[in-house]
């Protein structure tokens, strides 16, 4: 199955017609075919068919929406980065646990901004603003952004916009490994490339609709030949019979393909690593249930600890003595495979 983008229908906006982004977006897909429809707003798409939640929302993740992104401020996106840059919202893929469900809920089409020297600015004034302090943006806070960049080109600017800022710092994460136009991009260093892996017994299971590891392992390797800073976030991280035996291997096939492809002078120090453990909510829990009725995912809440999130809402954690094992586990891999990678955080 090709994993390439190509959406069944196309909504835009009619003030995207003013920005040239937007005209040669809605030219291209005309062109291509495909069923194209005003709307009064990105926010708000009626016309998409479906007589299920399941087949509601396979149908929107293979819709586009084209828009101007109205807001004049960005999100706050703590720990990771000072703010969300918003490129991007939602993503064709279709991972069960896909961090986007709660907030997306029934909206998961996919959103591109055409304004995008609008968004860059606010990003510039937002630096202007915390000078001489670094700001950090993050790129997939509502997204994955690769899938929709053979379209906008939004990450390739974006990036360049960031190569030239000597106060600010880009950093998204993907799944996804059509990476080639980003490899020319001028960076300079300012934009860390993360890519999202998990073992292949989990990959296929839940993320549907996305290269598998080893393909995005590969296209890692690219990214770090054309010496971005990278990262992989393993996530979420499942228990399962044989779960380190697999874990080690990814872990070992990633250095592989780090040693094979890294410039020269290259050290893991410049490598960062993020582990985060399987967690739901009961909302999260319903909203993949709707979805994927037949889903297998370990979400049985007597088996988890109940914590109380960050958000207000409470999330179901794997048990205090299982982290603490699966902790040190990918410390010790993480120490073995990737001796100086900077690991920011387990959870
Ligand atoms: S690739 Fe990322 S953003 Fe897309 S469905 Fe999967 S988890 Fe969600």
């Amino acid at each position: 199955m090709s994993l390439e983008f190509i959406p069944n229908r196309v909504f835009y906006e009619p003030g995207v017609l003013d920005y040239p982004l937007g005209k040669t977006l809605v030219q291209r897909f005309q062109n291509m075919g495909i069923s194209m429809s005003p709307t009064t707003s990105h926010n708000r798409i009626t016309g998409i068919p479906g007589d299920s939640a399941a087949a509601a929302y396979r149908e929107a993740k293979r819709a586009l929406v084209i828009g101007v992104r109205r807001s004049k401020t960005f999100q706050s996106c703590k720990p990771s980065a000072h703010y969300q840059l918003p490129l991007v919202t939602s993503c064709p893929g279709m991972c069960e646990y896909c961090y986007l469900a709660t907030t997306l809920g029934k909206k998961p089409y996919v959103r591109v901004y055409v304004n995008l020297e609008e968004i860059l600015g606010i990003a510039s004034n937002l630096i202007q603003e915390r000078l001489p302090e670094i700001t950090q943006f993050e790129g997939a806070a509502t997204s994955d952004p690769i899938p929709v960049e053979r379209y906008t080109g939004a990450l390739k600017k974006t990036i360049e916009f960031f190569g030239r800022e000597q106060n600010g710092r880009f950093r998204f994460v993907t799944k996804y490994t059509d990476v080639e136009s980003l490899l020319e991009a001028r960076h300079e260093g300012h934009t860390r490339f993360r890519f999202s892996l998990n073992c292949a017994e989990v990959v296929q299971k839940y993320e549907h609709g996305t290269p598998s590891p080893e393909e995005r392992i590969i296209a890692s390797g690219k990214v770090l030949n054309a010496e971005y800073p990278l990262g992989f976030i393993i996530a979420p991280i499942f228990r399962f019979p044989g779960w380190q035996e697999a874990y080690r291997r990814l872990l070992e096939r990633s250095a592989d393909e780090v040693v094979k492809r890294a410039p020269l002078g290259w050290s893991s120090e410049q490598l960062s690593l993020e582990f985060i453990s399987h967690r739901f909510t009961a909302k999260a829990k319903a909203n993949i249930l709707e979805v994927f009725p037949n889903s297998t995912l370990p979400m049985e809440e007597e088996e988890r600890k109940f914590k109380y999130g960050q958000f207000g809402y409470g999330k179901y954690v794997y048990q205090p003595e299982e982290i603490k094992e699966m902790k040190e586990f990918f410390q010790e891999q993480a120490k073995g495979y990737f001796p100086l990678a900077q690991v920011e955080y387990f959870i």
